[in-house]
């Protein structure tokens, strides 16, 4: 694979596979004018602010291109209930944590942290578990098709911003815990390249056994 540069002043988005999440975060970046198709995406089992240290252990050769990072925690989140501390005050704890780790790396960074308020006794089933391959134009492609599926609400995304490795094991892991946890009918794949796209779906069945998965190939414009 070609090494291509990063595009600079990257807008990145963080936040939970929760599929609760989904409108609540959509909501929010409308309101600050933040369309699809004009962020990155990072979605990860319990939101980066769960695991401040892996978050900078990962984005440490990126942080360079990130100008703006808005990252959303939830409330009743499988995740921090898992880590013994669902509160409110442990999520804002947590959020503030990343921004001050965040800027101590990149001092110019437009970090905010939000919590979304989900309710305990919200539906814990959801149609759907997409993995998506979070770079702008695929973002907008997948939430076009997820709409047309119906699937909008109900599908739980786990996203990496950069690229979709087989060998990235947080993907499995956050995949586990969707499965576990949600029960979703159907997994989706929304990768750059075909032969990626192949070697992910092998992966997902070795994971999934049974569940149906279907790739879909977003072609970038060059
Ligand atoms: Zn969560």
């Amino acid at each position: 694979m070609t090494e291509r540069a990063l595009p600079e002043n990257i807008i990145l988005v963080g936040g939970c596979i929760d599929a609760g999440t989904n409108q609540p975060t959509e909501e929010n970046l409308d309101s600050k004018r933040i369309s699809e198709g004009s962020y990155h995406l990072y979605r990860t089992a319990g939101s980066p602010s769960l695991d401040v240290g892996e978050f900078i252990r990962k984005f440490a050769d990126y942080l360079n291109s990130i100008d703006q990072f808005l990252n959303f925690a939830h409330t009743d989140c499988g995740g921090y209930i898992a880590a013994g501390d669902d509160s409110s005050r442990k999520h804002n704890q947590d959020l503030e944590a990343l921004g001050t780790t965040l800027l101590k790396q990149k001092p110019t960074i437009r970090y905010s942290g939000h919590l979304i308020e989900l309710e305990h006794n919200r539906p814990h089933t959801f149609a759907a578990c997409a993995i998506i391959l979070g770079k702008p134009e695929i973002i907008r492609a997948s939430n076009a098709e997820l709409r047309s599926l119906g699937l909008e609400d109900v599908h739980d995304k786990i996203a990496r911003p950069f690229e979709l490795s087989v060998d990235d094991g947080s993907i499995w892991s956050d995949l586990e815990i969707s499965l576990n946890l949600h029960h979703p009918k159907k997994i989706l794949i929304f990768d750059e390249s075909e032969e990626n796209a192949r070697m992910l779906m092998e992966k997902v069945r070795e994971i999934a056994d049974g569940v149906p998965v279907e790739t879909r190939v977003i072609s970038q414009a060059a």
